[in-house]
């Protein structure tokens, strides 16, 4: 089952006031169509009837996958309102892995690590190991998981280098294997926001215990 709202929207576009279907809630077992629109990037867009423009709608969306113990939500606002989620969803009851993140595109993005059998954890800590690698060093820069190559051991990535299409980057899965394999570098379970804050700091955690 999916919980489905009505949002009253004037299109950015051309002003034009319409109403907007907002999907507030997907469950991943009942509902796998709109988890692949979730996917496929077509979730909460408004498409204008008078102009024809696409627009996504910022929405408070929970992701829940019961077969994998997972829950994430989309949290918009400061980390006051990322707290009061969070302490909900305890609240609730809501056991298993729990995620709050910022926009749709992260939630995208752990959807499909979920689907991969990847721990975002470590994503999120290889993505910051290999941007301190770049000339410009660059750790606030965008890059998003695209899909593993488990064949050819290489993980795909998008890199928002400027304005302009995103550049596609390619790295090896070994780098990530040895975070995952690596004592005392996964986050405790109730740790719920796993970004780039968090991976910066995890890293630099782990660079001082070898030091
Ligand atoms: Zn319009």
């Amino acid at each position: 089952m999916s919980v489905v709202g009505t949002a009253h929207v004037a299109c950015p576009n051309c002003g034009h006031p319409q109403d907007a279907k907002l999907v507030q809630s997907i469950n991943a077992r009942t509902a796998p169509e709109t988890k692949a629109q979730l996917l496929a990037g077509d979730l909460n867009v408004l498409a204008c009837v008078a102009c024809g423009a696409r627009t996504q709608l910022a929405a408070t969306v929970l992701f829940v996958d019961p077969d994998a113990d997972y829950t994430a939500q989309v949290v918009l606002g400061d980390h006051i309102a990322v707290e009061h989620a969070i302490s909900l969803m305890v609240a609730a009851g809501v056991t298993g892995t729990r995620r709050v993140v910022p926009s749709l595109n992260a939630l995208v993005e752990k959807v499909k690590l979920l689907d991969a059998g990847l721990a975002d954890w470590a994503i999120e800590m290889t993505k910051v190991l290999l941007l301190a690698t770049l000339e410009e060093q660059d750790l606030d820069r965008v890059m998003l998981f695209d899909r593993v190559d488990r064949e050819a051991q290489r993980i795909h990535w998008v890199r928002f280098d400027g304005p302009g299409a995103p550049v596609p980057v390619a790295s090896p899965l070994a780098p990530y294997e040895r975070l995952v394999g690596r004592a005392g570098v996964q986050p405790p379970r109730s740790e719920a926001r796993i970004d780039r804050a968090w991976a910066v700091g995890a890293v630099q955690a782990m660079i001082a215990n070898v030091n």
